[in-house]
């Protein structure tokens, strides 16, 4: 619920226990990145501590047919939006580009800057992205088991609610995403389940979607969808050039950073923007011409998706630095830094995607 209870969230949780429960169908649910650094406070272990490997084993004993972490489609998303950066860049239109993830920025580009919806980026948000993705695969009868699929989505956030019932980003007109919880929600399930979720031992995430790389994880960081971009427009690997691109001036809590980077003859201009009040303030900058960029990045809570809507309340700064840290923390120790380096999105390109990137990937407008 809106923690100053002017607006009242439906919660889902009671739909997640029904599918769970119903022997025809199959219930796959998709773990953002800022959720797993929240759960484990609400269980009594280190604040900002990443918990994925325990959120899924939890999963899997509730009934979950399959688990996945939403970092393998924050890859896929930044492979598109990097290629849209680019296409825009050489046709010298439509720029800024504007990042697209966060479903109430979006909403309020439409609502208070309708002149500049053109600039949103064209992608559907990893959540978008991603139940696309798992709809198609269990579309081919060779896969479906003769089971119905629901996509349960495990978000920071309480607009993703709002996003997913949003009909430009339905496939074939159908919704992709059949529920979404938040991660209060989640931790009331995992309560209600009675398990001692600390003492669970880890597991990993299911085939055939089942990695993602550092890039992808850093999403839930103000910041970091455009270090998981640069990291994606830089051809090298070396460790040297990440590090380089991490001190460039994309990390930090402040709401506005400003950053120029070379890329090929140009310098690239870049703004990295948490709050909507800051938005405003960069938008307001744009639109009277005081400002020239390439890419601004907007991610509408503060410090990012680590601060959600739908995280554990009340977080001080203690919280909030811990949950950064741990998403960086959960970086460092993924062997894939790079999305392009996913050898699962690579596949992907070359089989389920083929010929159906704009269809299972973007919206139909922005
Ligand atoms: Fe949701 Fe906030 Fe993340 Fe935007 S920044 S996607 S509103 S949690």
């Amino acid at each position: 619920y809106c923690p100053t209870g002017a607006i009242t969230i439906r919660t889902h949780v009671d739909e997640v226990w029904d599918a769970l429960a119903d022997p025809d169908v199959r219930v796959v649910a998709q773990v953002a990145p800022a959720v797993r650094v929240a759960v484990g406070e609400a269980f009594g272990m280190k604040k900002g501590m990443s918990v994925m490997g325990k959120i899924a084993a939890v999963l899997h004993r509730m009934g979950f047919d399959e688990v996945y972490d939403t970092t393998f489609s924050a890859d896929l998303t930044v492979m598109e939006e990097s290629e849209e950066l680019l296409e825009r860049l050489r046709r010298k239109e439509d720029l800024p580009l504007l990042t697209s993830c966060c479903p109430a920025w979006v909403k309020f580009v439409h609502d208070q800057y309708p002149e500049y919806v053109h600039n949103i980026s064209t992608c559907r948000s990893p959540q978008g992205m991603f139940s696309a993705v798992i709809k198609e695969y269990y579309r081919d009868p060779r896969n479906t088991g003769g089971k119905k699929t629901v996509v349960v989505s495990i978000m920071p956030c309480t607009a993703k609610k709002m996003e997913a019932v949003r009909p430009n980003s339905f496939t074939k007109g159908k919704q992709d995403t059949d529920i979404v919880i938040t991660t209060t929600e989640l931790i009331r399930m995992i309560r209600n389940y009675g398990i001692e979720f600390s003492t669970l031992d880890p597991e990993a995430c299911d085939m055939p979607f089942g990695m993602g790389s550092g890039g992808g994880v850093i999403f839930g960081v103000t910041g970091g969808v455009t270090e998981a971009v640069l990291r994606r427009l830089t051809p090298v690997h070396e460790k040297a050039a990440l590090d380089a691109i991490a001190e460039c001036g994309v990390r930090g809590d402040e709401g506005i950073k400003e950053v120029t980077v070379p890329y090929e003859d140009m310098e690239l201009k870049i703004c990295i923007v948490s709050g909507l009040a800051n938005a405003r303030k960069v938008m307001e900058k744009v639109k009277n011409g005081e400002a020239d960029y390439h890419l601004i990045e907007v991610m509408a809570c503060r410090r990012g998706c680590i601060m959600g809507g739908g995280q554990p309340t009340r977080a001080g700064d203690r919280t909030k630095e811990a949950r950064t840290k741990g998403l960086y923390n959960a970086d460092n120790n993924m062997i894939l830094k790079k999305s392009d380096e996913n050898p699962l999105v690579l596949s992907l390109y070359d089989g389920l995607l083929k010929g159906k990137t704009h269809e299972l990937l973007h919206n139909k407008e922005s």
